[in-house]
């Protein structure tokens, strides 16, 4: 996909604010017809991405985001997930969507917060507007769980949201708090994310909700797995997100998490959610890191060979087939693939297998 034929005029975009306007991923401008543009090996972009849009962007300070308050530049400049996202009136885009619903579906639309007074709101208004126009399209809401309580939640249902992603982001309570919350001089609370991470579970059913976690803001392996384990006991989807630094972030200078060390956390990841991998079945070692895995080899090859652990974690389409498949997320284009947003082919697993370096902690 080129991202350069984007229109993204910051100047132009000044004043233009949500509900009456919305950001939109290059990628999925390009599925809706917006810009033109071509993806890489015909994969396509399944879901349309949706993100508020203020003058004064996010008033929330995470210090691994390109939207936080006090990262230096214009609103309209800020960049989120390092990919463009240009503006376009919500009606258009609720028009478009419906036409891509006619011409060949839509696996799925999803509305992103930021933290901002009105994002609650015009939540609300900006889901109406893209059901009104396509109702048969599935809805996802990607919350700023702070904006939020349970009556509000319940509006989120009401106006035809199936799915709630919460930006849970940082694992531990204690990293969750240096990057989102007081150490950050944030808004957010480790403890009210959970209180509505599980009151969505209540009132969406299992797996109607997932935690977004970033990989490498400075958590374990030990800590991850352990989230992993937990939200599949209480059936919250786990999607996976691999941290690449913003320039002008309080992060900026900080390394991404390794390759060999996301493809491990991929894979055990699967292993635990889809092949009834036992927490004692991984060992770390001093620092948390991965160092043993026990795992019968029959499992790891059917889990590897499937290439579905190191695809994109996303929201499915009306099939149960993921759909948010964020191309260019966490990676620019011509650097490897941290999640891959199609089924990875044989060419692309002997890279993966390269990457993980398994024979360090895993013996067939
Ligand atoms: S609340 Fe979300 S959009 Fe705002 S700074 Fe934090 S991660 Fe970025
Ligand atoms: S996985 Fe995609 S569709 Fe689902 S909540 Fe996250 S961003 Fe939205």
């Amino acid at each position: 996909m080129t991202l350069a034929q984007c229109a993204d005029n910051p100047a132009e975009d000044a004043g233009k604010q949500s509900p009456d306007y919305v950001r939109i991923s290059a990628a999925a401008a390009m599925e809706l017809r917006l810009v033109r543009g071509r993806f890489l090996r015909d994969c396509s972009c399944g879901c349309i991405n949706l993100l508020q849009n203020y003058d004064v962007s996010c008033t929330a300070n995470c210090t691994y985001c390109g939207l936080a308050r006090t990262r230096e530049g214009e609103s309209v400049d800020k960049s989120f997930i390092r990919v463009d996202w240009p503006l376009y009136p919500t009606s258009l885009v609720a028009e478009k969507v419906a036409e891509k619903e006619a011409r060949s579906g839509v696996g799925r639309v999803c509305v992103s917060q930021v933290h901002h007074p009105r994002a609650y709101p015009d939540l609300i208004a900006i889901s109406q507007a893209i059901h009104q126009a396509a109702p048969a399209v599935p809805l996802s809401a990607l919350v700023s769980a702070s904006t939020l309580n349970e009556e509000r939640l319940v509006e989120v249902k009401d106006v035809g949201v199936d799915i709630i992603g919460v930006g849970l982001d940082a694992v531990t309570p204690e990293l969750f708090s240096n990057t989102r919350g007081k150490g950050a001089k944030g808004p957010h609370s480790w403890e009210y994310h959970w209180k509505m991470i599980r009151a969505a579970r209540r009132l969406f059913g299992p797996m109607k909700v997932n935690c977004h976690i970033m990989v490498g803001l400075g958590e374990t392996d030990r800590d991850l797995m352990e989230l992993f384990h937990n939200l599949k006991e209480e059936q919250i989807a786990a999607y996976l997100f691999s941290f690449n630094p913003e320039e002008g972030t309080a992060m900026e200078a900080a390394p991404r998490a390794p390759l060999h060390r996301l493809r491990r956390v991929q894979l055990v990841k699967n292993l635990v959610e889809e092949h009834g991998l036992p927490r004692e079945a991984v060992g770390f070692n001093d620092a948390g890191e991965i160092a043993r895995l026990e795992a019968p080899e029959l499992m790891v090859r059917r889990a590897i060979a499937g290439g579905k652990a190191f695809m994109t974690d996303g929201c499915p389409d009306r099939q149960g087939e993921m759909t948010c498949n964020r191309p260019y997320g966490s990676y620019r284009p011509g650097e490897p693939f941290r999640d891959y947003p199609f089924r990875p082919e044989a060419d692309d697993l002997a890279v993966i297998g390269k990457e993980m370096r398994l024979e360090d902690i895993w013996r067939p």
